[in-house]
């Protein structure tokens, strides 16, 4: 039997559609024929050669959900439940060696060396060959892990929360939000409009999300999730910025900045709407990007204020979106502004480069 799968072979050129081996399951894996995979913004770095993880070829995607096609041995969920031929699933992005200092003595699994994550760090020459989510089965190695999905639930969505959904969970956990505390967003992407949701459902006080005039759609759709204030980053001196965000938070300045634009510049205009003793937390860097100037007393040792990276996610990040999700209290199947079928991911992938894409999934 054989499957087929939207393969990278080249940096910088389009996916093209090829057709594999389905090869037998080993001990604890698992086949899913997937559903929806969505389109990160990750994988347009990807496809263009800025992630140094990415072996090539490589069927590109991480972010998926679908139904159990065939399983080898006995496979439960996070929760012991055992999974069965066309249960709905969704499984953690990256497997963990489990054995590692960052995942036996530290318990901060998404820092493990030897993590392997689907359609970033796993290849498609050798078999199992389906190892990523831009394809109509994935091949699931042991070690996995799983949640069962509800009927019902919607497979393009979850997609989506497996990584950025995730992402903004471990992002909440580092921020440490109080309630009443002042959160400020910057970059209303699918990350941005997640850690808007997380930080509504922690009790935050005014949430502020920081966009340009053309991401109307996506400040729309923040400010249906929750956020108070809009700011526009191509709008006045940063200095007129600063003081807006002064005037919306009591003259303090925001207890915590979540930076999900991922570009070095959004902390050199924004590190200093940190209120004193507030943190400014990085979830949205994802590949090498450069240097940017911190002036370290004035912005950083005067004022108490924590600077913080976030790394990817783990299962539980997984499970905390998931669940997020499936409370029904957010919005969340407006982010998905464009549907293309799997040979169509070089348009997917475009939506997403020009921006014209909140999220864009992609279904066989
Ligand atoms: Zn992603
Ligand atoms: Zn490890």
């Amino acid at each position: 039997m054989k499957a087929k799968a939207c393969v990278l072979e080249e940096f910088g050129k389009p996916p093209a559609m090829r057709e594999f081996d389905v090869v037998p399951l080993a001990a604890g894996e698992v086949r899913v024929r997937i559903a929806a995979a969505c389109v990160c913004g990750s994988d347009v770095h990807i496809s263009a050669g800025e992630d140094p993880r990415t072996p090539l070829p490589i069927i590109l995607g991480h972010e998926g959900a679908g139904r159990v096609t065939e399983l080898n041995g006995v496979v439960k969920d996070v929760f012991g439940r055992e999974l069965r031929e066309g249960d709905p699933v969704i499984w953690e992005r990256g497997i963990f060696c489990k054995t590692c200092y960052y995942c036996a003595s530290l318990k901060q699994p998404a820092l493990c060396p030897n993590r392997r994550t689907y359609g970033i760090s796993v290849g498609c020459a050798a078999p199992p060959h389906f190892q990523g989510t831009y394809a109509e089965l994935i091949h699931l190695r042991a070690g996995t892990a799983f949640i069962k999905l509800r009927e019902g639930d919607d497979f393009s969505v979850l997609a989506a929360a497996s990584c950025s959904g995730a992402t903004a969970a471990h992002t909440m956990e580092q921020a440490r939000i109080r309630p009443g505390d002042s959160v400020m967003i910057i970059g209303p992407g699918p990350l941005g409009l997640f850690c808007a949701a997380f930080a509504r459902a922690s009790g935050a006080g005014r949430i502020i999300m920081v966009g340009k005039r053309y991401h109307g759609l996506r400040l729309e759709l923040a400010q249906e999730i929750g956020a108070d204030e809009i700011l526009y980053s191509d709008e006045g001196s940063v200095q007129d910025r600063l003081a807006l965000v002064k005037s919306w938070t009591n003259g303090l300045g925001a207890n915590c900045v979540l930076d999900c634009a991922g570009r070095p510049s959004a902390m050199a205009e924004y590190l200093d709407a940190v209120a004193p003793y507030g943190s400014y937390i990085l979830p949205g860097i994802a590949v090498p990007s450069g240097e940017w100037p911190v002036r370290p007393f004035e912005s950083l040792a005067r004022k108490n204020v924590r600077l913080q990276g976030v790394w990817v996610s783990d299962t539980g990040h997984l499970l905390s979106a998931v669940q997020l999700v499936q409370s029904g209290r957010f919005p969340f199947g407006k982010m998905i502004t464009h549907k293309f079928h799997l040979h169509e991911a070089a348009a997917a992938l475009q939506v997403m480069r020009d921006r014209s894409a909140i999220k864009a999934a992609l279904t066989p």
